[in-house]
């Protein structure tokens, strides 16, 4: 079978460097909070080029730091809007409603699946804070426009860099183009831990101390608590296995990118939508969406042949149960690509000639 992602390879594709390196924080008797995370976190924050990495247990906390961090300062209340793309996955989403914050969900264009810079102005309301882009299947979601928008309605800008590790804007990395950014590192992101981890970076210092306090019980100091916190860090472990990764992040980006191009050209079939690459440092594939209206029955082709595919995403948040207020209205964009999109296998281990079944399964296909 030709697995969507075969994790135990890309593991295996760096397993010397991460077992000399887990083996030795496993040694080393300490687990939390030491030099692996301040190792990691500074090396983080030069590759993606911002002044600070704040460590935390996950992506989704890592948006939810960032909004909650923003109330603490009092640049955020309650009841305060937070524009949003309507197509992204959940977490994204339920980072602003977990601080009592409103997502107002903004379709995204057809041609590149990211929010769509035309349609951003209309949503804003006198209680607009912030606009969170979400850099979705590994593309660059910012744009000129947005960065002239947040600074005429004096907006945050933030980014949710989960699936885009590495990709660049103008030479600039994504996760440095804004205030805050939230990084996931789940295991099948382009630079994922063996286990759960999140980062924000920033160029805010007193974002950053924030951050890192209320993600660790609310305390500034051992035993004082400025905030009423939880207990959200990256543990050493993880730092360490992140920090070899990030060595070759950029090479297994490059990688990603040449299955990428080999799908584009290799793909020749007019039931087929081909995602659309202007600008190819501006992408790092974490997903390679295709589009069709018969998605189901193509799944269905390529699983029976023995392609393992998967839909990002099945359901639109605003269909979800758990925003049960939206269920009825209608994002008509966002439902069409739910509908349409299918992801196909994409990483730094797949080999030619998977490569190549799977172009040949593909236009083959009716
Ligand atoms: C994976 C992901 C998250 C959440 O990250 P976790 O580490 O799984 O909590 C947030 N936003 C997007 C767009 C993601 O793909």
């Amino acid at each position: 079978m030709i697995k969507f992602l075969d994790l135990q390879k890309v593991t295996e594709s760096h397993g010397k460097e991460i077992n000399e390196a887990v083996t030795r924080v496993v040694n080393s008797g300490w687990y939390l909070q030491g030099k692996e995370n301040e190792n990691f976190e500074k090396n983080y924050s030069d590759y993606i080029g911002t002044k600070y990495t704040v460590g935390c247990a996950n992506g989704l906390d890592a948006l939810i730091w960032i909004f909650r961090a923003y109330v603490e300062m009092d640049v955020m209340k309650p009841g305060d809007e937070v524009i949003v793309p309507a197509n992204t996955y959940i977490a994204s989403i339920l980072a602003i409603s977990e601080n009592g914050l409103v997502p107002v969900l903004v379709e995204p264009d057809i041609n590149t699946y990211q929010i769509d810079p035309e349609k951003i102005e209309e949503a804003i309301t006198s209680k607009t804070k912030a606009i969170l882009i979400v850099h979705l299947y590994g593309q660059c979601a910012y744009t000129d426009k947005i960065g002239e928008i947040c600074k005429k309605y004096n907006l945050k800008l933030i980014e949710d860099n989960a699936q885009a590790h590495g990709c660049k804007f103008n030479g600039r990395r994504t996760g440095s183009l804004g205030d805050a950014a939230g990084h996931s590192f789940y295991p099948g992101k382009n630079l994922g831990a063996l286990g759960d981890g999140g980062a924000v970076t920033t160029n805010d210092e007193e974002l950053a101390k924030v951050i890192r306090a209320v993600a660790n019980y609310g305390s500034t100091k051992k035993y004082v608590f400025k905030y009423i916190g939880r207990n959200s860090r990256l543990d050493e472990i993880q730092a360490t296995v992140l920090d070899v990764k990030l060595k070759h992040l950029d090479e297994d980006n490059a990688k990603r990118k040449a299955v990428a191009r080999e799908y584009i050209e290799g793909i020749k079939n007019p039931n087929i939508v081909l995602p659309q690459i202007k600008d190819w440092d501006a992408h790092v594939f974490h997903i390679f969406p295709i589009r069709t209206e018969q998605r189901d029955e193509l799944q269905k082709y390529l699983a029976e042949n023995g392609v393992q595919t998967i839909i990002h995403y099945p359901i639109p948040p605003h269909k979800q149960e758990c925003y049960k207020d939206w269920n009825s209205s209608s994002f008509p964009i966002t439902e069409k690509i739910h509908a349409e999109e299918l992801s196909l296998p994409i990483s730094p281990v797949i080999t030619e000639a998977e490569i190549n079944e799977v172009i040949r399964l593909i236009n083959a296909w009716k």
